[in-house]
């Protein structure tokens, strides 16, 4: 009886398996090993009863002043998640994403039935111009999405033929920045005036503040205002609008656990790629890809000694994705690791 009623693309769909593995060290998802509970003070003392500032007044004033912008230019979302909804609600498909990448821009345009379109990268995990150049003008996409650095390949695109698409195409463009934060890479706010069809996504996910769901555009306030116009009144509640300012007047102490994040990564990297059975791509990102002969056996035995990481196969050949811990995190799970492909 309900079924019938169910739209039919949606009852094609299945949840998103956000699926909690008990383990002791969590590998999988993208997260800092560095919290910053002491930003929770500030919520001491909000009113409960009152509905939290529509807008995010301070949190996008503050977000603006460090990425350079205004905050007419800042739209704010439940995560970056919900804003990639919101972008599809507004613009629709085909929706254009070079793969593998992110998966939720493809689960998202399949929730609003919007048609999507996949690219495949180029061996070395970069933006295929040529390929990506011709689909754009062929099927004329009304979004692309170009995670870079990517997920969950970890490496950045080239920034040329990242410019080119956007200048040569028609489409709304969506530079994902998530994991920004750990690449020595410009970020593409700066051309945010000469390109009106581009919009920047960010997070404070990957810098220590998932739990409080905070995610931005950047982009003209033409394009602010349109999706402004389907964004739920009250998106960001009260208590993460007042932990994130606080955690973010401290940018200091967010900057520097983002410095040891990416030594522990580059060091991990360089011990990885020396290790035989293992071969590891590079990676501007808070996460490194791996290739092991029996990714499945791998994973299952990682598990086994409490170590969680992401299993990748699926998508690209016997690949793992490790999430950078902390250092004594990371030592663990090079260590078990190492023993399991010398067993193999
Ligand atoms: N973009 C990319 C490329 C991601 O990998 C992720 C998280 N896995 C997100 C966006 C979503 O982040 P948020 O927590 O802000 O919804």
């Amino acid at each position: 009886m309900v079924r019938r009623l169910v739209k039919k693309n949606v009852r094609k769909l299945k949840p998103y398996q956000a699926e909690e593995i008990p383990c002791r060290i969590k590998l999988d998802a993208n997260e800092s090993p560095f919290g910053f509970d002491s930003a929770l003070k500030s919520v001491e003392g909000l009113e409960t009863n009152r509905y939290p500032d529509p807008e995010a007044k301070s949190l996008r004033q503050l977000v603006a002043k460090s990425w350079g912008v205004g905050r007419e230019n800042i739209l704010h979302g439940n995560g970056s998640d919900e804003l990639i909804y919101y972008l599809i609600a507004v613009f629709g498909g085909p929706v254009l994403c070079p793969v593998p990448t992110f998966s939720m821009y493809g689960i998202i345009a399949s929730i609003l039935n919007e048609k999507s379109i996949a690219v495949p990268l180029d061996r070395n995990f970069q933006l295929d111009r040529m390929r990506m150049l011709t689909e754009i003008r062929r099927r004329k996409p009304h979004l692309v999405f170009l995670s870079s650095p990517n997920n969950p390949t970890g490496n950045s695109f080239d920034p040329e033929v990242v410019t080119d698409i956007i200048r040569s195409s028609r489409s709304i463009v969506v530079v994902d920045e998530a994991y920004l934060p750990f690449s020595a890479k410009k970020s593409f706010v700066k051309l945010l005036g000469k390109y009106p069809n581009l919009v920047i996504m960010k997070t404070l996910s990957k810098i220590g503040l998932a739990a409080l769901r905070t995610g931005f555009i950047v982009s003209s306030r033409e394009i602010v205002e349109e999706v402004n116009k389907v964004r739920l009144p009250f998106n960001v509640n009260a208590l993460s609008q007042a932990a994130a300012v606080a955690a973010l007047q401290n940018s200091g102490t967010i900057r520097n656990a983002v410095d040891v994040i990416v030594r522990e990564r580059d060091a991990l990297f360089h011990r990885l790629r020396d290790l035989p059975g293992v071969i590891a791509f590079p990676s501007d990102a808070n996460f490194i890809l791996f290739r092991v002969k029996d990714a499945d056996r791998v994973y299952r035995m990682l598990l086994r000694r409490g170590i969680l990481v992401r299993n990748i196969s699926d998508s690209i050949r016997g690949c793992l994705r490790v999430t950078i811990g902390s250092p004594e995190e990371n030592e663990f799970f090079f260590k078990a690791l190492k023993k399991i492909v010398q067993t193999a």
